[in-house]
């Protein structure tokens, strides 16, 4: 490695279109660049590909920044953050893009196409076969065409002066092939007779994503193009134009990222699957500005950030250990694309789900009560900051999305209003009113109502009388949540406290004596 090359600078971008929500795979690819950026002391742009104006959505850059932003994945170019290689929209960008078509015109590698849309259709009907049953502007078709390889230069010439609207198409070579080198595949080699002549250039003045997006990564110095692998089959057409626009010694490195798969290993992971499955390939909710229509975001439904990148790395890349959990930190040291999978990475939503527990684990009961306070306001609950520390430090282990802890601890906040029958009509005895009626009695006694001190009281209790824990635990239990399961009873009451606890107990005895009357 010479000194020059270890100098330079890494930089990567990712280049997604505006065209609606971004999908977690584009998300992944967004954090790929970014570790590997931050790994190598380099530069993380983000540049936004608008030159398709058909394809535009209203709010969709908005919505990738935001998402960005939520993840952590902050860029150090971009829109809004201009360096010196900007702007970052590629429709900012518009008027740089004419020069290069026409330098690959008068090298001979392009060429002005005035072709209208029904003479494009007479020729792919005209040349339609079985074996070739959708026929391109090729190698094969090109000197059938209207274009400036067919017609005079004079010709061209006028048509251009009388605004005749035309493309500027890339000339492929023949009998060719082309190799280069991909850092998570190693050598690909494309045959030259697969590729048809692509736009360019636009009619209406815009340069199409091949042009602009090698463009703009020369521009931009970029080093590495790390991208989704949808763009493989693109990329000997770009290797081309590093070629022949003479810039092979600017050609960045390639790294094309596995797919992201359904949960049943068979096909790109799609909005289609999320809706079917029930969860959401979208790192935010988004709006569609059109049809108002809701699409879910891992955000709202109660992803941590940290959670969802953390799942996000392992989708495609390993640390080859069995660490799973990894801060972003951790993630930038251990990450490389030579441990990026070929393979495409299936998407496990149940493993989603338990990236979210651990982080929730690892959160302080203070932090817990931040993220779960905005949930029991929006439902008209208020309670005192350390009623909730505790409560979440209590639920914590049982949950999967702050959302739960109001679910799952609903009775931290209201009397349960009804229980679970079943047990009662299992565990109640003949005896059992005037057991309770002690027990309260006893419970009123204690000056002290820690959980502790609750504990030790029952249990004494339960010595005294001669009764089985069996007897006594599930009732209190249901008699103070209504239901089977939680936390340490005695932790439970002693969080609701002494006269809540009493009080519930009460309430209880007459409601069971109801549920058994029914029996
Ligand atoms: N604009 C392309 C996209 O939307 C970028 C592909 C690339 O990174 O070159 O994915």
């Amino acid at each position: 490695m010479n000194f020059i090359h270890k100098m330079k600078t890494i930089r990567v971008r990712f280049a997604p279109s505006p065209t609606g929500p971004l999908h977690i795979g584009g998300v992944r690819t967004a954090l790929y660049n970014y570790l590997y950026a931050r790994k190598n002391k380099g530069v993380f742009i983000l540049r936004i590909e608008d030159t398709d104006q058909n394809r535009y959505v209203q709010g969709a850059e908005d919505y990738i920044i935001r998402s960005l932003q939520w993840c952590g994945l902050d860029f150090d170019e971009g829109p809004g953050r201009e360096g010196h290689l900007g702007p970052y929209r590629q429709s900012e960008r518009k008027a740089l893009y004419r020069q290069y078509a026409e330098q690959l015109v008068q090298s001979g590698h392009a060429y002005y196409a005035f072709d209208t849309p029904e003479e494009l259709e007479a020729m792919r009907q005209r040349l339609k076969t079985p074996e070739n049953p959708s026929p391109q502007y090729d190698m094969k078709s090109r000197m059938g065409m209207t274009n400036s390889l067919t017609l005079r230069a004079t010709e061209v010439d006028a048509r251009i002066r009388a605004g005749e609207p035309y493309v500027i198409r890339i000339k492929i070579p023949e009998h060719f092939t082309l190799t280069f080198g991909d850092l998570i595949r190693g050598d690909v080699t494309f045959d030259s007779s697969v590729l048809d002549d692509k736009v360019l250039f636009k009619s209406d003045g815009m340069p199409t994503y091949h042009l602009a997006n090698v463009v703009d990564d020369y521009l931009m110095q970029v080093t590495h193009v790390i991208r989704g692998e949808e763009w493989l089959p693109s990329t000997p057409l770009h290797v081309l134009l590093y070629q022949f626009l003479g810039w092979q010694q600017a050609m960045p490195q390639f790294a094309h990222l596995p797919l992201i798969l359904r949960p049943d290993g068979h096909g790109k992971l799609s909005k289609r699957d999320g809706d079917r499955l029930g969860f959401p390939v979208y790192p935010l909710e988004w709006t569609d500005p059109v049809s108002g229509e809701k699409a879910a975001g891992f955000r709202e439904l109660g992803f941590l950030p940290e959670a969802f990148v953390n799942m996000l790395a392992l989708l495609g890349w390993n640390p080859g250990t069995d660490q799973e959990i990894f801060t972003m930190d951790e993630l930038i040291r251990a990450f490389s694309l030579e441990r990026v999978g070929k393979s495409g990475a299936r998407f496990d939503f149940e493993k989603a789900r338990w990236f979210n527990q651990q982080y929730l684990r690892k959160k302080s009961p203070a932090e817990l009560a931040a993220l779960v306070s905005p949930v029991l306001e929006s439902n008209g609950i208020f309670r005192e900051q350390s009623y909730v520390e505790q409560l979440c430090a209590l639920l914590v282990d049982r949950i999967t999305f702050p959302q739960d802890f109001l679910i799952e601890g609903r009775y931290f906040f209201f009397a349960p209003e009804t229980y679970d029958e079943k047990t009662i009509r299992k565990r109640w005895k003949p005896e059992s009113a005037t057991i309770f009626e002690r027990l309260i009695h006893t419970l009123n006694g204690l000056e002290d109502f820690s959980a502790a001190t609750v504990e030790s009281a029952v249990h004494q209790f339960m010595e005294a009388n001669k009764l089985r824990p069996g007897e006594v635990l599930p009732l209190l239990r249901i008699m103070l949540t209504g239901v089977t399961h939680g936390p340490a009873v005695f932790a439970i009451a002693a969080l609701l406290g002494k006269q809540e606890t009493l009080e519930r107990m009460k309430n209880a005895l007459t409601k069971f004596a109801r549920v058994l009357s029914n029996a």
